[in-house]
């Protein structure tokens, strides 16, 4: 009977269902900074790791780690504080006038996290009453966003604009969010973002992107995904994240001046927390540098993409149509997946399985992500030794 479960033998049982699934997760300790050559407390061999979010190769970089090291010494380790209390510092106040300029915007908010950012802009800007039209497959934090707004919460099939212009139209809802991933965590693609954007213009709806896995890698010198489009408007949000390509940790908000105005008077996951360390606004500084100079990077890792797609070879496995880092490859069969991962493993090579719920059922997949810290060799290497695994396999 419930009312007598004990609450901790309750966990337990729920971690065995979880083991029996084969769905309870674990961590892998790493020994290394994040690098494609990885060493894992658990195995004597290095590993190559296909793995990180981070496609330019800033995530160790000397050059940042040293501004962080120079803003511990000016400003110590602790904001002390949250923002609007006494923890807004000038090392803040000179990463958001930068991230505004660079993408092309009046004004910028710096969160301490994407999850943050997102949980706290959405239901700043609607209600109880109002509607949020979401893409099927967004971001989890797009989704608690949206819960913890209490709007309605439409979401219309994966990039599909007719029918989100069908529910805009039928919604009569006061205030109107649109919200989608700008390049997409598990699939790779580019948002319709010209197309959706039209929609939010022609129904009086905000328009919030999350480019998470664009910002730093798409558009003229990495300016995101708005960018790479050419799309500018006062219905626009931009949200990009600075712990994937920028390689230290935070996110921001980028819009209108009065629209980021709102949000640091209303975004309760901004006022309600302290700084982050003004230390990693240093960092992000240099950072912001390397995105702006990285055509280098870029064009590396542009071009492991396309050696990564031309080399591949496969008769039963599918490699998602993508021009970005992330390269999904669909296996299918959840049990087939993870034992190709760990196969992979045991090649030494570190490549996720991506099972559902987190992506539809009988689509389970390895997620590939390239980065401009990857060779030549180390994506041939990849190559070869999924096309012999799939030759393998039943
Ligand atoms: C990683 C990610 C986030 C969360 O950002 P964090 O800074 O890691 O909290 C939000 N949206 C998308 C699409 C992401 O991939």
């Amino acid at each position: 009977m419930a009312e007598h479960l004990d609450p901790l033998d309750e966990l337990r049982a729920g971690l065995g269902e979880l083991d029996t699934a084969g769905l309870r997760r674990r961590r892998r300790v790493v020994t290394t900074p994040c690098r494609p050559g990885t060493r894992l407390a658990d195995r004597a061999e290095p590993v190559l790791a296909f793995c990180s979010n981070d496609y330019l190769g800033l995530a160790a970089d000397p050059a940042i780690a040293e501004a962080v090291r120079r803003g511990s010494l000016r400003w110590g380790t602790g904001a002390g504080a949250s923002h609007l209390v006494s923890g807004h510092y000038a090392a803040h106040e000179a990463l958001e006038q930068r991230l505004a300029a660079f993408t092309g915007m009046d004004d910028a908010l710096y969160f301490s996290t994407g999850y943050m950012a997102n949980i706290g802009v959405m239901p700043a800007l609607v209600g109880r009453g109002d509607a949020i039209f979401a893409d099927k497959v967004n971001h989890a934090s797009l989704v608690d966003g949206a819960l913890l707004s209490r709007a309605e919460f439409i979401r219309y099939p994966h990039c599909d604009v007719a029918a989100l212009e069908s529910r805009l139209a039928a919604s009569r809802a006061p205030r109107k969010l649109i919200v989608t991933d700008g390049v997409f965590s598990m699939d790779g693609d580019i948002a319709p973002l010209r197309e959706l954007l039209a929609l939010a213009e022609a129904h009086q709806a905000w328009l919030l992107v999350d480019d998470a896995h664009g910002f730093g890698v798409l558009g003229p010198q990495g300016r995101g995904c708005l960018a790479h489009f050419g799309l500018a408007s006062p219905r626009l949000i931009y949200m990009g994240t600075l712990g994937k390509a920028a390689g230290v940790s935070g996110a921001f908000v980028a819009g209108q001046r009065d629209v980021i105005d709102w949000l640091l008077n209303k975004a309760r996951s901004y006022i309600f927390t302290t700084g982050a360390p003004p230390m990693l606004a240093e960092g992000l500084l240099t950072a912001l540098e390397l995105i702006e100079q990285g055509d280098d990077r870029r064009a590396h890792l542009n071009a492991l993409i396309a050696r990564f797609r031309a080399g591949l070879r496969l008769r039963r496995w599918q490699l998602l149509p993508s021009d970005t880092p992330i390269q999904p490859l669909v296996i299918g069969d959840n049990h087939e997946t993870l034992a190709v991962s760990r196969a992979l493993d045991a090649e030494g090579l570190w490549v996720p399985a991506i099972r559902p719920p987190t992506v539809p059922k009988g689509s389970a997949r390895l997620r590939i992500v390239l980065s401009a810290a990857h060779s030549n060799e180390q994506v041939d290497q990849l190559v070869d030794t999924l096309q012999r695994l799939e030759s393998a396999q039943p």
